[in-house]
């Protein structure tokens, strides 16, 4: 009888210092993220998968990057992605409630490669924006197929609900997209991890959607929003700073989240 207490107590001594050491381990591991859903925001459906459109908004060299993008996405158990054109009259990327906008320019030199714009309703996206800015990606540092396949498809992934694997820029890559990096060789598509995380944020169904379909109306207009001043406030950032999140509060429960790669 004591013997066996006393056996139990002994495994409960050990496992309980092997479990804090585990999650400071989890806490603290520069190693890529076990769960990197984003606050459990998603869209809300009532099946899976579900079709999400991708605006095109772009010209030149991102059309065939948006495409890579909209397959890689795609390969996703729970979600397709379509590319579909611009709504008539719509201009300087205007968000479209229900579905991604994706839009180039040359933004200037506002520190700013990329961003994901993601509005909330609860915890349900409504609706998202990425955008590209030629103004660096005409340089040649940035103008490679690679930083433009890492820099898309982690913008676009922000939209699902997705955030970072890793934010440290010069550890080795973890094979995503997901994953910030000084070298995009081997980080320009999502790899299993993304998917199973996709799976994992969307394996509950709602009771609504939020998903657009073709026909519906255009949103009103939002604004210009590619500048720091209509961001809110900085709710994160990554140790370099090369990465940085944005919230806006919009009151009722609604917020914008910007996710910004910096130049
Ligand atoms: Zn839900
Ligand atoms: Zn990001």
């Amino acid at each position: 009888m004591f013997a066996v207490i006393r056996l139990r107590l002994l495994i409960a001594l050990f496992i309980v210092p092997a479990l804090a050491v585990l999650l400071a381990f989890a806490v603290f591991s520069p190693a890529a993220q076990a769960n990197h859903s984003w606050g459990g925001y998603h869209w809300a459906r009532t099946a899976n998968p579900f079709t999400l459109m991708l605006g095109d908004n772009v010209s030149g060299p991102w059309d065939a990057t948006l495409g890579i993008t909209s397959t890689d996405w795609s390969k996703s158990t729970v979600l397709e992605t379509t590319i579909v054109p611009v709504q008539a009259g719509k201009k300087n990327c205007r968000p479209t409630v229900g579905r991604v906008e994706v839009c180039n320019a040359a933004y200037g030199n506002n520190g700013w490669l990329g961003i994901a714009q993601i509005w909330i309703s609860g915890k349900h996206i409504t609706q998202g924006t990425t955008k590209v800015n030629d103004t660096y990606f005409n340089t040649a540092k940035y103008n490679t197929t690679a930083w433009r396949n890492l820099v898309m498809c982690q913008e676009v992934g922000h939209t699902f609900g997705l955030d970072h694997q890793d934010e440290n820029f010069n550890n080795p890559n973890l094979g995503t997209c997901m994953d910030y990096t000084n070298d995009p060789s081997t980080n320009q598509h999502p790899n299993q991890h993304d998917y199973d995380q996709l799976a994992t944020i969307y394996s509950h169904l709602d009771s609504t959607t939020t998903v657009g379909t073709a026909t519906q109306a255009p949103a009103a207009g939002q604004g210009n929003l590619n500048s720091r001043g209509a961001w809110g406030h900085k709710a994160k950032e990554s140790r370099n700073g090369d990465l940085e999140l944005w919230v806006r509060s919009l009151g009722n429960g609604n917020k914008l989240f910007t996710f910004v790669i910096r130049a």
